[in-house]
């Protein structure tokens, strides 16, 4: 069967299938659990430098800096089991009384470094930079397409968080469809707007940085904090101060303060959590709202040290053990 997106109308919300994805090869039925124990280079590993002919091919590649021996810095890959496929548009077709459309999007793969065993707590911030300068140009080029409406950029790290191959690497999904949880999030900054005129994450930003208590890093140009309402213990978000609704609209020198931000935020979770499972991603406008004074990007990290169950099936409300404050004195302590 072919990649498909089907649509719950009773919840309208829709479902990618892609029975393709059951065959993607795994790494931790045979992992050397810690970091430590990874080798550099590994020989049957598709992301590892020399193992190409294992791509399905290769859509970009970052040069390493000068005076460095490795090949390259990053690649950015197809990727091999996709959840959704450039064939196909966003037609939306009737199935007696549902509502289906083929699987259109794009689905890649930033392979973050030609090391097997190093992750962002221990790059340099200069190769961090090098890695947010590789989402931040194929965000641009991929909502460059007519029919991508969202370009979703994350992070699985560990088993929990669902990543089936350990050589360090991020993915790029494009959707031809806004998912009503973006959409909500939208509708809920355009509500505050109307009635304030002002952006609520810049607000959120505001009172955070006046009240410190949650904030865990902050430089020029970004903040690292636990949210008020943090879905989960230690959930991070890293804003930008300045508001800006769309990822794509970065700054160069907003690019680094990014990439020190993250590099140290994932180096305190490493340590102090001692290497947790985690997911991130970026939030960020979906196209044609990428200038609207209501939204703004964000990153969001939320560490996988509890599972999701029953309640929170059946309500949609996390139950979070942790509190923020003490999240955020925790990774501060020196
Ligand atoms: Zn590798
Ligand atoms: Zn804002």
């Amino acid at each position: 069967m072919e990649n498909q997106i089907r649509e719950n109308i009773a919840a309208r919300r829709w479902v990618i299938f892609a029975p393709g994805r059951k065959d993607r090869p795994n790494d931790w039925g045979k992992k050397p659990s810690k970091r430590a124990d990874l080798p550099a280079h590994k020989a049957d590993c598709p992301f590892c430098p020399g193992n190409e002919a294992k791509l399905p091919g290769i859509i970009l590649e970052k040069p390493a800096p000068a005076g460095d021996d490795k090949p390259w810095q990053t690649r950015v890959v197809p990727n091999k089991f996709p959840a959704l496929v450039s064939a196909g548009d966003n037609t939306r077709t009737e199935a007696g009384l549902y509502v289906t459309m083929s699987g259109y999007g794009q689905h890649e793969v930033v392979i973050e470094s030609p090391r097997h065993d190093r992750d962002i707590a221990q790059m340099s911030p200069a190769a961090v930079s090098v890695l947010i300068e590789t989402y931040h140009q194929r965000y641009v080029d991929l909502m460059r397409a007519h029919n991508n409406m969202m370009t979703i950029i994350f992070r699985n790290h560990g088993e929990r968080a669902g990543t089936s191959l350990i050589h360090p690497h991020s993915q790029i999904v494009v959707t031809g469809i806004v998912p009503r949880y973006v959409r909500w999030r939208e509708e809920e900054a355009e509500r505050y707007f109307d009635q304030w005129g002002r952006c609520v994450y810049c607000d959120i930003l505001a009172f955070e940085l006046q009240q410190q208590k949650r904030i865990v890093i902050e430089n020029g140009a970004f903040v690292a904090f636990v949210p008020f309402a943090a879905e989960a213990p230690f959930e991070l978000w890293i804003m930008p101060k300045r508001h800006q609704a769309d990822f794509g609209s970065i700054t160069d020198a907003d690019k680094d303060d990014l990439a020190h931000v993250l590099q140290e935020t994932m180096g305190l979770l490493s340590s102090k959590l001692n290497d947790p499972d985690y997911n991130y991603v970026i939030n960020s406008a979906a196209r044609y709202k990428a200038g609207e004074p209501q939204l703004h990007w964000y990153l969001q990290i939320q560490p996988r040290l509890t599972t999701q169950a029953g309640f929170e099936i059946g309500s949609g409300m996390r139950i979070n053990p942790s509190l923020p404050e003490e999240d955020a004195a925790f990774l501060r302590a020196e």
